[in-house]
C-alpha cells in the first residue's frame, strides 16, 4: 500500500471575497500536495468555505440577500479562484453541504453520548467579526477585540459547554512530545502557555443565532460555528461516527498529515479540534503549519486602503505560473511579511523570464544547436546535487519559500557555469567538440531537474521543461515559458 498524504487548507469565511492572503494558504497546501503525490504517496488536498454563523448573516443582510443565496455566490468565487491558480485539491467541501451537516450531526450526539458536553449559563464578551468570546484580558487597553478594534458584545444566555478540562494535560503532552508537531517552533511556546495559564471550557452551541446548523439534541440552539467548522477535516472525508459505516478515505486518509492555518487560529486549531477529536476518540492531526500575518507595501491589507489583491488580477497578469510563483516567494512560511506588491514585475522578470527562462532556453538551443538534440545521461554537478537536497528538505519541512529559493539559486549557479564556459567560444573549435556536448548534457540533465523542482510551484512551466527534455534523443526547445511583463 502506498502511503498516503492529507493536507488541508482552513476553510474561508464567505464574508468576503478570496484575496491574496487566502491564496497563499491554499497554494502553500497545493504545492505540498503535489510534491508528496510527486514522491510516490497518495494525496488527499481539502479546500473549502466556512458558511454559518452570525458574521456570515450579518454580511448576506448588508448585501441584502438571503443567507443561502449570498454563501452561494461567495462560495462560487473561492471556487473560481482556486481554479484560475491551478489549485489541485481533491475536494472543496461547504458547511452547508447535507454531507457536512451529517457528520457534524452525529459527531455532536457522540460528544453527549459520552457525556463530554454539558448545559451552562454563559456570560461573556463576543466579538461577531472573530466569531468567538473574549475574556477580559484578552481585550486591548481600550476593551477593545484586537483584531477588529470594536467592542465585544456582552452575551448572557444558555449554552452548552464542552468539558476540555480533561484533555489539557494531554494535549500539552502531545506537543511537548512532538506527537503533535508545531511549525514553526514558536507557535509551540505561544499554545502551550496558554493551555497552563488555566484555559476554560468552551461552548459548542449558541442561542440567538439563527444561521447555523440546529444543535440535534436541543434544537432552539444552533451549534456554534467554529465548533461546527473544524469537523469540515472530517467531513471532507466521509467520517462516520458510526464504525461500521465508516468512510472509506476517512479510514484512509486519517490523521491529517499537515494542517495548514494562520497564527490567529491556533487556539481553536491546536487546542480545540484536538480536544474535540479525542473526546470523539479519534487521532489528532500530526502536524500543524501555522502562517504569520502579512502587509502588502508596508501596509495592512484593508478595503479603505484600496490594496486588496484579488488573485485573479494576479493571474490576469502574469499567468497561473507567475501568480502562484510571486504569491509563494514573498517571506519564510510561518513568518510574518510583506508582501512587495510593487516589486511583482520586477520579481517575475528576474526570476521567472530571465534566470528560469533563460536558462532553458539557451540550453534547449545549445542541445539542438552542438548536439543536434541528443545527449548521453550524466550526474549532476556536486553544487546542483547540495540544492537539490535542501530543495527536498524544505520541501518536507512545508518551507516552500526556501524551497523556491533553493531551486532560483540553482538556476543561477548553472546560468554561472555556462558563462563561465563559454561554450560560444569552444563551438568555434573542433577540438572541443567532444567536451562540449559532455557540458551540454550535464546541463540538460541540470535543467531537467530544475523542471521537477519547479513542478509544485509553476507546474504548467514545469510540464513543458519535463516534456522537452524528456527523451534524450531529441532535446527540444519548449518556447517562452515566461514572457516578459513590463
Ligand atoms: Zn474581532
Amino acid at each position: 500500500m502506498k502511503p498516503t498524504f492529507y493536507v488541508t487548507t482552513p476553510i474561508y469565511y464567505v464574508n468576503d471575497k478570496p484575496h491574496i492572503g487566502h491564496a497563499y494558504s491554499t497554494l502553500l497546501a497545493d504545492c505540498l500536495s503535489r510534491w508528496h503525490g510527486a514522491q510516490g504517496e497518495e494525496t488527499f488536498f481539502s479546500v473549502g468555505t466556512d458558511e454559518h454563523g452570525a458574521k456570515i448573516a450579518e454580511a448576506a443582510a448588508k448585501a441584502g440577500k438571503k443567507p443561502e443565496v449570498f454563501v452561494d455566490e461567495v462560495s462560487a468565487e473561492f471556487q473560481t479562484a482556486w481554479k484560475a491558480l491551478n489549485i489541485e485539491a481533491s475536494d472543496f467541501i461547504r458547511t452547508t453541504e447535507e454531507r457536512h451537516k451529517t457528520v457534524v450531526v452525529s459527531f455532536m450526539n457522540k460528544l453527549k453520548a459520552d457525556g463530554h458536553v454539558y448545559e451552562g449559563e454563559y456570560e461573556g464578551m463576543y466579538c461577531v467579526g472573530c466569531e468567538r468570546f473574549y475574556t477580559e484580558r484578552e481585550l486591548n487597553e481600550k476593551g477593545e477585540c484586537p483584531d477588529h478594534k470594536r467592542k465585544p458584545k456582552l452575551i448572557k444566555e444558555k449554552n452548552w459547554f464542552f468539558k476540555l478540562q480533561p484533555f489539557v494535560s494531554e494535549i500539552i503532552r502531545d506537543i511537548e512530545s512532538g506527537k503533535m508537531e508545531m511549525y514553526p517552533e514558536k507557535r509551540k511556546n505561544e499554545v502551550l502557555s496558554v493551555l497552563r495559564g488555566g484555559i476554560e471550557d468552551f461552548s459548542v452551541s449558541r442561542q440567538n443565532v439563527a444561521w447555523g446548523i440546529p444543535l440535534p439534541f436541543d434544537t432552539k440552539q444552533n451549534i456554534y460555528v467554529w465548533v461546527e467548522a473544524l469537523q469540515n477535516y472530517i467531513s471532507v472525508l466521509g467520517y462516520n461516527a458510526d464504525e461500521a459505516h465508516q468512510g472509506a478515505n476517512f479510514k484512509k486518509f486519517w490523521p491529517a498529515n499537515v494542517q495548514v492555518l494562520g497564527k490567529d487560529i491556533s487556539k481553536f486549531h491546536c487546542i480545540f479540534w484536538p480536544a474535540l477529536l479525542k473526546a470523539a476518540g479519534l487521532r489528532v492531526s500530526k502536524r500543524f503549519l501555522i502562517t504569520g500575518f502579512f502587509t502588502v507595501d508596508g501596509q495592512k491589507m484593508s478595503k479603505t486602503l484600496g490594496n486588496v489583491i484579488d488573485p485573479n488580477d494576479l493571474v490576469a497578469k502574469f499567468g497561473a505560473d507567475g501568480a502562484r510563483y510571486l504569491i509563494l516567494a514573498q517571506f519564510a512560511v510561518g513568518e510574518d511579511g510583506d508582501i512587495k506588491a510593487e516589486k511583482f514585475v520586477e520579481k517575475y522578470n528576474a526570476d521567472l523570464a530571465n534566470n528560469i527562462g533563460n536558462l532553458v532556453s539557451r540550453v534547449a538551443t545549445m542541445a539542438t544547436k552542438y548536439c543536434a538534440g541528443v545527449v548521453a545521461a550524466t550526474k549532476f554537478r556536486k553544487n546542483i546535487g547540495e540544492y537539490k537536497k535542501s530543495f527536498a528538505k524544505a520541501m518536507e519541512q512545508g518551507q516552500v519559500y526556501d524551497a523556491i529559493e533553493a531551486v532560483i539559486q540553482c538556476a543561477a549557479s548553472v546560468n554561472k557555469a555556462i558563462e563561465v564556459y563559454k561554450p560560444w567560444e569552444k563551438a568555434k573549435d573542433e577540438a572541443h567538440s567532444s567536451e562540449l556536448k559532455k557540458m551540454v548534457s550535464t546541463w540538460v540533465g541540470e535543467v531537467a531537474e530544475i523542471g521537477t523542482m519547479l513542478a509544485p510551484f509553476t507546474p504548467e512551466a514545469a510540464a513543458k521543461i519535463t516534456q522537452a527534455f524528456a527523451d534524450p534523443n531529441h532535446i527540444h526547445n519548449p518556447g517562452i515559458l515566461f514572457p516578459k511583463i513590463k
